[in-house]
């Protein structure tokens, strides 16, 4: 079977390596980057749930990590985790060693079966009817030595802004907004005063926050078209974490590469807890506070390597609202 895979980020890349393994034809393309890392969008955070998914494709995710962390501060309030920042650009190049990237949109009529894994583009798949993609800024900064390595979250009006070490004294910070603008939200969140100079770079990017039920469908009627990753919401949408996720759906896509009910099936099981936090987001987004059943399903950050109560859990949304002034005024 001769396949193209149509984006080189995470999904793409990891499912091309996969498919090769496996005595497929492929060819990989994607489209050049402005940015200066050449990825998009950069993320940087990750959980253990990594490691046996890069182990199936031959690489050891110990060569990747830039930082680990024990705990991530909400404003003043620290919280147990096990979390960890990764190369991203380098896994990437790593997936693809070997592979020729190719430059462009494949032609479909020239391939068996193309892959979908263009993120929030979605290019090959049917449109999704209701699709909701939240608006994000990022930028890398250097920080002072002094500045203690500990991830950092602030609530802002309709979301959060994060700051990120990723080693050599740099920080990934960023913002999303479900409701304003996020660059203003970010200038006005203080966490830029820690960096020193200009950003060494920053970018703009969106995030598919519909869960997969609200990206269906996931193989286009013909069966020619499957999609991965992003393109077919699998990013849990207020966490905002899509690199897993998109290397689970890749397996998921090739213990199942004849059965299309069976794909779509496996994606929709295996991740409860993004429908979870897409039905608070829609809670707020309608201007409704989520009930506490919601707040309990979405709660469960065993994921994160968070092990924290429903009090506790409470008190982080409830400061999170908080900050959240206008729900339901701006929808993006
Ligand atoms: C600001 C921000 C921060 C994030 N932080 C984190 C984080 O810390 N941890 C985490 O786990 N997740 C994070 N995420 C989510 C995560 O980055 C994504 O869910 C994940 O990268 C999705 O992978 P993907 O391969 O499906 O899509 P992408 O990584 O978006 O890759 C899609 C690729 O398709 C290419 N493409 C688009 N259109 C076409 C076309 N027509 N033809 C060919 N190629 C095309 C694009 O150029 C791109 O390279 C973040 C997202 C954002 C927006």
């Amino acid at each position: 079977m001769k396949v193209a895979i149509a984006g080189a980020g995470v999904a793409g890349s990891y499912c091309a390596r996969l498919l090769l393994a496996e005595g497929y034809e492929i060819d990989l393309y994607d489209l050049p980057h402005p940015n200066p890392c050449g990825i998009a969008p950069c993320a940087w955070m990750t959980t253990a749930g990594i490691a046996p998914l890069l182990a199936a494709a031959g690489l050891d995710y110990q060569a990747y990590i830039l930082e680990r962390f024990s705990s991530v501060r909400f404003e003043d309030h620290e919280v147990q985790a096990a979390l960890m920042t990764i190369d991203k650009p380098r896994l990437i190049r790593d997936l693809q060693s070997g592979i020729t990237v190719i430059a462009g949109s494949p032609d479909p009529s020239r391939y068996d079966r193309l892959i979908d894994a263009t993120g929030t583009a979605r290019a090959f798949l049917p449109p999704v009817p209701q699709d909701c993609l939240g608006q994000c800024v990022q930028v890398r900064v250097q920080v002072s030595p002094a500045l203690q390595s500990v991830p950092m979250v602030r609530y802002v009006n309709g979301g959060y802004a994060w700051s990120f070490p990723i080693g050599c004294n740099l920080r990934h910070i960023g913002c999303i907004s479900h409701l304003t603008d996020p660059a203003s939200l970010l200038q006005g969140c203080h966490l830029l005063e820690d960096a020193i100079g200009l950003p060494i770079c920053r970018c703009r990017s969106l995030l598919r926050v519909t869960a997969p039920s609200g990206a269906l469908p996931f193989v286009s009627p013909d069966r020619k078209i499957w999609g991965v990753g992003e393109a077919i919401g699998c990013v849990y949408p207020i966490v905002g974490d899509g690199i897993v996720p998109a290397f689970e759906s890749v397996r998921l896509l090739l213990s199942h590469m004849d059965d299309p009910g069976a794909y779509t099936a496996e994606v929709m099981a295996a991740f409860p807890q993004m429908e979870a936090e897409r039905d608070i987001l829609l809670a707020l987004k309608a201007g409704r506070l989520p009930g506490p059943g919601q707040l309990l399903r979405a709660g469960d950050l065993d994921r994160l390597g968070m092990r924290i109560g429903t009090v506790e859990i409470a008190r982080i949304i409830t400061r999170a609202l908080a900050c959240t002034s206008q729900v339901g005024d701006q929808r993006p």
